[in-house]
């Protein structure tokens, strides 16, 4: 599974080292009301307006689970092929801050809802890396310090106060800021096509806490064969990111710090730090000896969470076909692992695949897909929500580069006129004269044209058959770009005398 570990390693002044990371995802759930109250969890609502008295913390309130947030926090579960555990225990997690007013988090400690499990990523050169998941867990989400509103007084927001999050915990499985950021993706498409999370960083629905570790070369694969931590270095946890291009970075300068502190003669101090993305960055936040004992213990205003296995069955037979599958199925029907990969990322892209490739070949789909229409929306800043040419219509131009109606130069121009003006494409090549060329009487009355007014290169062309690529150029030109590329060759060879190889 693992690729050789050379193009894994970083560089320092004593030799090389390798990088292991782990991750904490939290994840917010999609459901209209919070994770122990009825209280909206609408992003964006004036400040306090989706709070309950749970929510606020008062005295006496008693919690009540959310059957829905239970249900998503099962399917995400599925998704990550993780062991459901059927019983599960919400624990208090006790500290203070200003924007926890019960003094508390509920959260899930020893016995979480989804234990062990797995995500499949994809990376560049076309290796697969099976990152293991550690296990899922529910607990509630802080409310928010505001310090910008007012000069002397800082302000508590409490709309977030108990909205659910899903912590996802992954093994120190990930060995390169690429495969971090690679993880974050694939994990946030399993869990929009799931409908469990918007996945929107932005709005802090997705934020991840990166654990990064540096070790002399073997001491993964010495961690991988026997589970021992011990062969690994000591990790710093860099707390927050909140967008795939700071991933990387934090864990590149991360790791690059922490060699040279080794190599210096020091030793890392398990720390939380700070990725501070205006200057590049990790700065400490706090260390792990003035860590909080959160004195955790089983809240007791909430039963144990349990429920039935024929429940979980019934969630799984409602989940949707994901990324991986959809990327088996792609593949099956001729497309690379890679281009496959890069369709499923989002479900809305491999939707509108699905839809251009009905009748065509597949390659020749994902190509069109790739170089034209996200070519275009890339420059126009638009994603494929908003892509201005339906698949059906695109469908309908491969398919007239295919049986020759148009040639593949042509279908780029049509595509443009399309995508400005709007129209079927069809109907614009009748009106528009597109039609490729296959009359041979029209090629062969452009070719004397171009053999005419090049006396010189016919001689040439006979010692250098090479040059009737140039031939080939000069007729397409003649016709606008309408003659078949395929039928110019042919009548010029003839006409020329040329080698078939020429
Ligand atoms: P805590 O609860 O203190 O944050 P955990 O044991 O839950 O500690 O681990 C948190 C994360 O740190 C996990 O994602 C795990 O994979 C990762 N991790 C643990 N040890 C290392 C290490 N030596 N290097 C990199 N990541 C690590
Ligand atoms: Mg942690």
């Amino acid at each position: 599974m693992n690729a050789p570990i050379k193009n894994k390693l970083l560089k320092g002044e004593t030799g090389e080292w390798e990088i292991v990371i782990g991750m904490e995802v939290h994840a917010q759930v999609l459901s209209q009301s919070k994770l122990f109250s009825g209280a909206s969890t609408t992003f964006g609502a004036d400040p306090n307006s989706n709070v309950s008295f749970i929510d606020a913390g008062f005295p006496g309130m008693l919690p009540v689970i959310n059957a829905k947030c239970v249900e998503q926090a099962v399917r995400t579960g599925l998704g990550l092929k993780a062991k459901i555990n059927l019983r599960s225990i919400f624990d208090r997690k006790n500290y203070f801050f200003p924007d926890l007013p019960q003094g508390y988090q509920i959260s899930q400690y020893k016995d979480p809802i989804v234990g062990e499990g797995e995500v499949l990523i994809d990376l560049k050169d076309g290796e697969s890396i099976k990152v293991g998941i550690e296990r899922l867990h529910l607990e509630q989400d802080a409310g928010k310090s505001l310090h910008d509103q007012h000069p002397d007084n800082s302000f508590v927001d409490l709309n977030r106060s108990g909205i659910a999050l899903m912590e996802i915990v992954t093994k120190p499985h990930m060995r390169t800021s690429e495969e971090a950021a690679a993880f974050l993706k694939k994990l946030r498409a399993i869990v929009r096509y799931l409908g469990t999370c918007d996945g929107n960083m932005d709005e802090g629905s997705m934020r991840a806490d990166i654990n990064v570790s540096v070790c002399r070369v073997g001491g993964y694969d010495k961690f991988r064969a026997d589970g021992s931590f011990k062969h690994l270095g000591t990790r710093c946890e860099i707390k927050n990111v909140n967008s795939m291009r700071f991933i990387a970075q934090a864990v590149e300068y991360e790791a690059r710090r922490q060699i040279e502190v080794i190599e210096a003669g020091g030793t890392i101090a398990q720390e939380t730090r700070r990725y501070d993305s205006k200057v590049g960055e990790t700065r400490s936040m706090r260390s792990k000896e003035e860590a909080h004992d959160y004195r955790y213990f089983p809240d007791p205003d909430l039963l144990p969470l349990e429920f039935e296995q024929s429940w979980v069955d019934a969630i799984a037979k409602t989940l949707p076909e994901l990324p991986d599958e959809k990327k088996a199925r792609f593949v099956q029907s001729g497309l690379s692992a890679y281009d496959a990969s890069v369709l499923v990322a989002e479900r809305e892209l491999a939707d509108y695949y699905e839809e251009l490739a009905k009748g065509v070949d597949a390659k020749a789909a994902a190509n069109w897909l790739n170089n034209e229409i996200l070519g275009r929306l890339n420059r126009d800043g638009l994603s494929i929500t908003d892509v201005p040419v339906s698949a059906h219509a695109n469908n309908a131009i491969i398919q007239m580069i295919s049986d020759k109606t148009i040639s593949g130069k042509i279908a780029k121009d049509l595509l443009d006129i399309v995508w400005t003006e709007g129209g079927d494409p069809r109907t614009v090549v009748e009106a528009r004269g597109m039609k490729q060329v296959t009359d041979t009487g029209a090629i062969d009355a452009a070719i004397e044209a171009v053999i005419a007014a090049n006396p010189d290169k016919v001689e040439e062309v006979k010692a250098k058959p090479k040059l009737a690529a140039w031939f080939v150029g000069q007729v397409m030109k003649q016709t606008g770009g309408k003659a078949n590329p395929a039928a110019v060759n042919a009548a010029l060879k003839t006409r020329l005398n040329l080698p078939d190889e020429g």
